[in-house]
């Protein structure tokens, strides 16, 4: 009797525990969907991957960052004007 009543309790603990993370994974996707689609104009620090930008040397977060890949190299900028500035052949134009 005991016995069950300790099976039931753990499959519930393992339910929450799964449906806590199923919540935890659709809210941090809506949330880096969301961040995406903001990167143009407002750019915050979050979790996640740094990437370096060759032209000026900041890191930012990989999923924010402008990717532009040379000769199957990937390479991330913090704007536009920093991806014009790195030329096709991995050099950074001055100016
Ligand atoms: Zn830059």
């Amino acid at each position: 009797m005991f016995f069950r009543f300790l099976l039931v309790f753990f499959f519930l603990i393992t339910l929450v525990y799964f449906l806590r993370n199923l919540v935890y994974y659709l809210l941090k996707g809506l949330g880096a969907g969301r961040k995406v689609r903001e990167a143009g104009t407002k750019r915050e620090i979050h979790g996640g991957q740094m990437v370096r930008d060759p032209v000026c040397g900041i890191y930012l977060p990989k999923d924010i960052a402008i990717r532009k890949v040379i000769q199957g190299k990937e390479f991330y900028f913090c704007s536009e004007e920093c991806k014009k500035r790195f030329t096709s052949d991995g050099r950074v134009e001055r100016g």
